[in-house]
């Protein structure tokens, strides 16, 4: 399959690797071993397949572009190409209830929501290496203190943690997306750091802390908890939320499920 014949498709935001020195980097940083499950969600034209399956991985992908699995299926008639939208895809039962691993170079248009769906998988995957708009990468592994840490990042370390590995430009990619881009690694936790009863009042706050990230808590969380109260759970009610750790949120959400705010 010669990369001209297929025409990259905006809406599946569809930018494909052509730079060889960043896909060894990123099979380095996968390491697959054989008999290994891995799952790869978006293989496009096989800048990652090609070299995940020489690495005799038992190696299943996610493609939604109905061309491209085709396409995949008639050069790789061993490969198991699951032609779906990964947004809708159950990938605990794709792993056959087997120990898993999920790559991709995702579509960043997705992003945020495809991250949130394979966080929610149960069981999780052992670790999940993906290349994203260097801005997610950025807030996804950011520390509290400073204007990349928000809900995106949050929500993610709650359930995983999150290394950066490398960052790539964006001429290693046809077509060349607007963005830089990174790759990150994610090693989900056996369990959350937040417990399940206060899933809820966690989630809510912080949406509703982030939503204004410029006004103090006291201000912010005025319709769910008054100052006194976050005071009480021992956190300043005049940080601004980029200050709080998660262990703040989850005291805060504590305060808001049992103490009635
Ligand atoms: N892995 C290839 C590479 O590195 O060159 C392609 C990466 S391209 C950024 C994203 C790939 O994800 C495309 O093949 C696209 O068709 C596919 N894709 C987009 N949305 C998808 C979805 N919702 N579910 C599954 N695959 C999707």
């Amino acid at each position: 399959m010669s990369r001209g014949e297929h025409r990259a498709r905006k809406r599946f935001g569809q930018n494909f690797l052509h730079d060889q020195d960043v896909i060894r980097r990123i099979l380095a940083a996968i390491s697959p071993a054989p008999g290994e499950r891995i799952i790869e969600i978006g293989p496009g034209q096989e800048a990652l397949t090609a070299p995940l399956a020489a690495s005799g991985a038992d190696l299943g992908v996610v493609e939604i572009d109905r061309d491209l699995a085709a396409r995949l299926r008639a050069r790789r008639p061993e490969l198991e190409v699951i032609e779906a939208d990964a947004l809708d895809t159950d990938f605990t039962a794709l792993a056959g209830g087997r120990p898993y691993r999920i790559v991709g170079n995702l579509p960043y248009n997705i992003s945020t929501p495809l991250l949130f769906h394979l966080l929610a998988q149960d069981p999780p995957p052992v670790d999940m290496h993906f290349m994203l708009q260097k801005e997610v990468v950025d807030r996804i592994t950011a520390e509290p203190g400073g204007g990349d840490w928000g809900r995106l990042g949050i929500m993610c370390r709650n359930r995983a943690e999150a290394e950066f590995l490398f960052t790539v430009p964006a001429d290693a990619f046809e077509p060349r997306p607007k963005v830089e881009s990174a790759v990150v690694r994610l090693r989900p936790r056996t369990e959350p750091l937040v417990p399940g009863d206060l899933a809820e009042p966690f989630d809510r706050l912080v949406r509703q802390a982030f939503s204004q990230r410029r006004k103090t808590l006291r201000n912010s969380l005025r319709a769910l908890l008054p100052a006194e109260a976050i005071a009480a759970a021992g956190i300043d009610p005049g940080l601004r939320p980029e200050r709080l750790d998660l262990p703040g949120f989850l005291a805060l959400a504590r305060a808001l499920r049992y103490d009635g705010g």
